[in-house]
């Protein structure tokens, strides 16, 4: 926390394209405190932001992939040199435990890494199958859409803004940026290590400021919009690009399911349970809410699940000692709160938890297990967003599966069993996006080779992988007819003509060549 000053703030702030001196107050969340003013971006600032970017992106688009990727291999030197200060301006803006602070910085590290190998072969132009052999020479090109608009939320502004913006600007486009304010600190810290990194000046614009206001003014000028946020606002999102006829992918929420199988290992699950429902105090979107014990080992689990959720040591410090830290703001608290009374309201149990902490800060909620939850309780089926997950008991395998998939969302599911075939087939019937196997979230979020993200209202594309970079791009098919295929020679009437192509057509076919 010592190393955010007064001259840092300042320096951050210089990053933000804002032209008036309009501010809007950040918190520091373990205290309530105010913790900085940032500036206040116009619709204006983003159309002159948009424009600038433009102008920044043609020359960039020029510069090789390697000279792009070199950047960001410093920017990894960097962040891992300043990683401290990155951590502080986590915690303090968000109100995470300093483990989780620390998973999150090593996120766009992850994301370097794999597009610093695999870039450059995704985005070299690619020798196609012509129509024909021989005949045709087919080339696939991959051009930049121009200015990508990224737009993030609040829970893991480190992480989630570089993952996008990292293969959008290696991809060869512009980005503007617009994080949740008040995060800002911490994505613009980012913003700012990549500048030093040897980013083009202007190439990377943030703006801030009401999401209905400037994130709007993103979406209606930019060539591609990347969202991370709510399924709510990411339908408005999708209408918005539909109209102008730009494409978009969108990160959403999930109601994710933990699918704990009758023969788990027990120790494993409940550990590896508590880790990911109380990560970030769940206010992770891939965090499991709904947890589906078989019942031949309900009791077991549940009694050493409650156990380790009781011992979670909950602790506002800027060091490594807390399991889990607050919620990010009044309002999810507020959500949380809600989503609990409404569940003990209607008959619900509460195993461990249930209670607000002000006496360890002000937005401090205890991880909570609940049972005898019902349709018509909240956190049933909506996304709480928090430290609250709902335990279910299951006869088999197909009652989980079955009660795993009813639900709106789809981003992410977990499996614990110790068989991993078993745990396999269980995988493949489940409608999620990701699916982890004796882990909660990190092994497939980080597995940045396969795509990740959301069936159903969880999303609309992928980030990680192939898909992350070329959604990024154009694809271009440029072909070369080498000689004339479609119109016969004068002296071929055009009968003979179409019997000789049928039967190069059924040659083709049968030596398996077209
Ligand atoms: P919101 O959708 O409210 O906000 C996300 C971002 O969008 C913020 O920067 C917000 O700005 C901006 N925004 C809000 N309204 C608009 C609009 N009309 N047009 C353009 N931009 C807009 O989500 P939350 O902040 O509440 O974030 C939590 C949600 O995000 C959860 O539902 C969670 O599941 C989801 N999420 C999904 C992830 C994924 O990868 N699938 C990862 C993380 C979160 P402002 O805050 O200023 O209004």
């Amino acid at each position: 926390m010592n190393t955010i000053t007064d001259a840092l703030v300042a320096r951050l702030c210089d990053r933000v394209s804002a032209s008036t001196s309009d501010t809007l107050s950040t918190v520091e969340v373990f205290t309530g405190g105010t913790l900085a003013k940032v500036p206040r971006s116009s619709p204006q600032d983003v159309a002159e932001a948009v424009e600038a970017a433009r102008v920044a992106q043609r020359a960039w688009a020029n510069v090789a992939v390697a000279d792009r990727i070199a950047i960001f291999e410093r920017f990894h030197a960097l962040v891992l040199e300043h990683s401290e200060q990155v951590l502080d301006l986590l915690q303090a803006e968000t109100g995470k435990s300093r483990r989780d602070a620390f998973l999150e910085a090593a996120s766009p590290l992850v994301t370097v890494g794999y597009y610093a190998r695999k870039a450059p072969k995704l985005l070299a132009s690619q020798r196609r199958e012509g129509m024909m052999p021989l005949l045709v020479k087919t080339t696939e090109l991959r051009a930049p859409k121009g200015v990508v608009g990224i737009i993030t939320p609040w829970n893991y502004p480190f992480a989630l803004a570089f993952t996008d913006l990292i293969p959008a600007l290696i991809a060869g486009n512009a980005v503007v940026l617009k994080p949740d304010t008040q995060t800002a600190l911490s994505t613009l810290f980012g913003v700012d290590l990549l500048y030093q990194a040897g980013l083009p000046q202007g190439l990377l614009r943030v703006v801030l400021g009401d999401g209905p206001v400037v994130g709007t003014a993103i979406v209606d000028t930019a060539d591609y919009v990347g969202f991370t946020g709510s399924t709510r606002t990411g339908r408005e999102i999708a209408a918005r690009a539909g109209q102008r006829l730009v494409g978009c992918s969108l990160e959403l929420g999930g109601k994710n399911p933990l699918l704990i199988l009758a023969d788990a290992s027990l120790a494993k699950a409940a550990t590896g349970a508590v880790q990911t429902c109380f990560s970030n105090s769940g206010q992770l979107c891939m965090s499991p809410e709904r947890l589906f014990v078989h019942t031949a080992v309900y009791d077991a689990f549940v009694a050493r699940f409650i156990e380790e959720v009781k011992r979670m040591n909950l602790t506002a410090a800027y060091d490594f000692s807390a399991d889990m830290g607050s919620l990010t703001s009044r309002r999810q608290l507020e959500t949380v709160s809600a989503h609990v009374e409404d569940a003990r309201e209607k008959g619900a149990t509460v195993l461990a938890g249930g209670r607000a902490r002000p006496d360890i800060g002000p937005f401090f909620y205890e991880p909570t297990v609940l049972t005898d939850v019902t349709p018509e309780m909240l956190c049933y089926d909506s996304e709480t967003f928090g430290p609250v997950v709902s335990i279910y008991r299951v006869a088999d395998d197909v009652e989980a599966i079955a009660r795993a998939n009813a639900t709106m969302y789809g981003l992410n599911a977990s499996i614990f069993s110790k068989s991993i075939p078993h745990a396999e087939s269980v995988a493949a019937q489940l409608n999620a996006g990701t699916v982890n196997i004796n882990d909660g979230h990190v092994v497939g979020f980080g597995s940045a080779d396969a795509p990740m993200g959301g069936m159903k209202d969880s999303g609309l594309g992928r980030r990680n992988g192939a898909e992350g970079l070329l959604k990024y791009t154009e694809a271009q098919n440029v072909s070369v007819q080498k000689v004339p295929l479609t119109t016969p020679p004068r002296w071929l009437p055009y009968g003979l003509f179409a019997k000789n192509m049928r039967a190069l057509l059924r040659l083709f076919r049968k030596a398996g060549i077209r």
